[in-house]
């Protein structure tokens, strides 16, 4: 471990990611699908929103989805080219869709009446934007109801099988012919990549469907989300990209026919696996005769595992102060974090080399919706993030990617 990056005092807590992993990730996703059909592989900004990471996932062939008009700053500021955006919201203002098509970022409309919104935006200028509409299949929930966009309640699109709701597509489509894409993203994290294809399937169906009736071939482009699931229980990576493109082929072969340019909207597929978080343990102690952690990573960097802790289960590995795996006999314990309520737990009962005072705990497959949108909970500042990479030489080298919150110092004269 680099001097520095990591400081009982200064730099209790760090995170880290694999610049070499992201490229290499980004390269396997690339070659899943095959190079005779078009396709943009626009990353999902929320999953990952720092600016350096955007700009390094550009420079691998990259292009950005994103959900707000924050995101949209974040995917400019990295250098992405408008017509290389695609801009997903439920709640997109006025003020922001003027925006997008001004740009000419592509949209994906979420609603009838952001569809009049388009019509008003549209009647005062033109744009270079590829303009979608997303439906919501319905398909069903994976195993986490909240990553779950497919559901026939669900908040996101058009529900394509409510009543009417099929012929008044096919009206909206015939009535705007600058209507060229179908957009649908079935879930996340919890949804079997058969289910997603399932979903994807039905939102091709449903563009060879809107072809047909036209007469024409209005519907140019099917955006088929993200979504994959990531493992957290090992170094490996299953499903792959690759699973998942066979999955798609044998649901929705259309897909494939090359009548269709593709866009895609991985996220945690992307980056989970290539980022990783270390804090040092502040104090331990027992409590019902369980020993317990009190370590500097808690629910500001991991939210999700913090509140929902079974949807959420994240590896704890354990490292003496110097950064070297412990080898201890495995000890229950409970791997806790610093913020003040008591769910503030990274593990429960966690079988691992007993953790002591000084120890380094290493949280793995954090480099997707962990610290890089972090909470801020307790005035607890956000951890710098350091992008790693091997050079020529061999060596790791480091590039800082976001400094640590400029934020309340102890008083020197204090804290010595
Ligand atoms: C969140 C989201 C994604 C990315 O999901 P991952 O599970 O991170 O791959 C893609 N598209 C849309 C519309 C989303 O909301």
């Amino acid at each position: 471990m680099q001097e520095g990056l990591l400081d009982p005092e200064s730099a209790a807590l760090a995170a880290f990611v694999d610049l070499d992993g992201v490229n290499e990730t980004v390269s396997s996703l690339h070659r899943a699908f095959p190079d005779s059909l078009r396709v943009l592989h626009a990353f999902a900004a929320k999953a990952n929103c720092l600016v350096p990471v955007l700009d390094e996932l550009r420079r691998s062939g990259m292009g950005c989805e994103v959900a707000s008009a924050g995101e949209l700053a974040q995917a400019l500021e990295a250098g992405f080219d408008p017509a290389r955006i695609v801009f997903d919201s439920p709640a997109k203002t006025r003020q922001e869709l003027a925006w997008a098509l001004d740009l000419g970022v592509a949209v994906n409309a979420d609603s009838f009446q952001e569809l009049d919104r388009l019509d008003e935006i549209l009647a005062t200028r033109s744009s270079a934007s590829r303009l979608g509409v997303r439906i919501n299949p319905q398909i069903g929930a994976g195993s986490i109801s909240a990553m779950s966009t497919a559901t026939a309640t669900s908040k996101f699109g058009i529900p394509l099988a409510d009543e009417g709701n099929r012929r008044r597509l096919l009206q909206t489509y015939r009535d705007r012919p600058w209507l060229t894409w179908l957009h649908t993203h079935v879930g996340s994290q919890g949804c079997p990549p058969d289910l997603i294809a399932h979903g994807v399937a039905k939102a091709v169906e449903f563009a060879e469907e809107i072809n047909t009736h036209l007469g024409r071939r209005q519907v140019t482009g099917i955006d088929v989300g993200g979504g994959l699931s990531v493992n957290f229980d090992s170094d490996e990576t299953t499903p792959g990209f690759d699973t998942y493109v066979d999955q798609l082929r044998a649901h929705a072969p259309a897909l494939f026919s090359g009548r269709y340019e593709i866009v895609t909207e991985f996220g945690r597929s992307v980056m989970a696996k290539n980022g990783f978080m270390a804090a040092y343990v502040e104090y331990t102690k027992t409590v019902g005769g369980r020993p317990i952690a009190i370590t500097h990573a808690g629910a500001q960097v991991a939210t999700r595992t913090a509140f929902a802790p079974d949807a959420w289960p994240l590896r704890v590995e354990a490292h003496d102060s110097r950064g070297r795996a412990k080898h201890g006999r495995p000890v229950h314990q409970d791997v806790a974090g610093p913020c003040c309520f008591a769910g503030d737990l990274l593990a429960r009962d966690r079988a691992l080399p007993l953790l002591d005072t000084g120890d380094l705990v290493v949280v793995p497959d954090t480099g997707a919706y962990y610290f890089s949108t972090p909470f801020h909970y307790n005035s607890l500042p956000e951890p710098a993030v350091h992008g790693a990479r091997i050079d020529a030489d061999g060596r790791v080298t480091f590039r800082l990617l976001r400094p640590a919150q400029a934020g309340f110092q102890v008083p020197v004269r204090a804290g010595r």
